[in-house]
């Protein structure tokens, strides 16, 4: 996988690169940054290059790629970064006093010791409080770069204190010509997959390493199916997938329906390349709603396979023309 070191590379957030570089330029670097916006979209890729930048020994505008300093970013065995990101559930405040150690220190070989933290809405109370601490009095090598998809649930002193970056949805063929000039995708399965992708190129290379199209595929053949041992069997085959993945599996469901239902109404090209042709028949409002439900009972720890097993019956009773031998491609 090739690794992205510049900002130029960075796909269509021009205003966020824009303001990077022009910081960069300047040499007026906030001392904390909050780069938000929806997963999948460069806010680690951006937050990872502008350090290349900052580093590179050679040059402030495109990083090298081959001084000390990229190449320890390369193996991430840089000593003025560090990294936090959950442990199970949520950032502790161990993680947080790991922090102040860090800074404690002038940077050793960069011009910035850069903390980095992955999903910071997952701070918990505690260690939120302790950063804010961090926060408020930094030395001037500190730069903070937090990465989130829901600012709100930040701390406002923690927002009040950083300069917040918003990064967007990417657009659809951006994600499109990704996938095919890049992943080397074929052109209908680049269709679906950015359709399927909701503006995230981080989702739609999820969809397209882990499988979730075929599940979903065998997903709905079980529910065209007559065959209860078949349901059965799917159900419990998807069920063993960690619950983020089974969430973007109702998710796909849901879009599947969706366009089941538009494309009755008008012609979408390249409708699902790669997906069974059947279309799902029934109420979508109350389907979708359905999968809402399903969503949230993932959360309370309901057995995923009975969760599952009930969907697949749904579909079959909500949808009864789902072709019992529908071609799967
Ligand atoms: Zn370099």
């Amino acid at each position: 996988m090739k690794v992205i070191r510049s900002l130029s590379e960075i796909l269509c957030q021009e205003s966020a690169v824009k303001l990077l570089r022009l910081a960069l330029e300047k040499g007026i670097l906030s001392h904390s940054y909050i780069f938000c916006g929806p997963e999948g979209v460069g806010k680690e890729t951006t937050a990872r290059a502008l350090i290349y930048h900052l580093f590179c020994h050679f040059s402030k505008d495109e990083p090298c790629g081959s001084c000390l300093a990229c190449k320890k970013l390369d193996k991430a065995i840089h000593p003025d970064v560090k990294i936090l990101e959950p442990e199970k559930r949520d950032i502790r405040i161990e993680s947080v006093r790991e922090i102040e150690n860090f800074l404690r220190y002038r940077p050793l070989e960069a011009p910035y010791r850069v903390i980095l933290i992955l999903q910071a809405e997952k701070l918990n109370p505690q260690a939120g409080n302790a950063l804010l601490k961090s926060l408020e009095e930094p030395p001037l090598y500190a730069l903070f770069i937090l990465i989130t998809e829901r600012i709100d649930q930040l701390l406002p002193t923690i927002v009040s204190r950083s300069q917040v970056v918003r990064f967007r949805p990417l657009r659809r063929e951006i994600i499109k010509n990704y996938l095919v000039g890049i992943r080397q995708y074929d052109e209908g399965l680049a269709e679906t997959l950015s359709s399927l992708s909701m503006g995230s190129l981080g989702k739609a290379l999820a969809i397209a390493e882990s499988g979730l199209l075929e599940d979903l595929n065998s997903l709905i053949q079980a529910s065209a199916s007559k065959k209860r041992a078949l349901k059965f069997k799917v159900a419990e085959k998807l069920a063993r997938r960690p619950k983020e993945e089974l969430e973007l599996l109702l998710n796909l469901l849901g879009l599947w329906i969706w366009k089941s239902y538009v494309s009755k109404r008008v012609n979408l090209p390249h409708f699902f390349e790669g997906l069974t042709d059947c279309a799902f028949e029934g109420n979508p409002h109350q389907a979708v709603g359905f999968l809402g439900k399903a969503r949230q009972a993932l959360n309370y720890f309901v057995n995923p396979e009975l969760l599952l097993y009930n969907i697949i019956n749904y579909l079959e009773t909500s949808s009864p023309n789902l072709p019992a031998n529908s071609q799967i491609k």
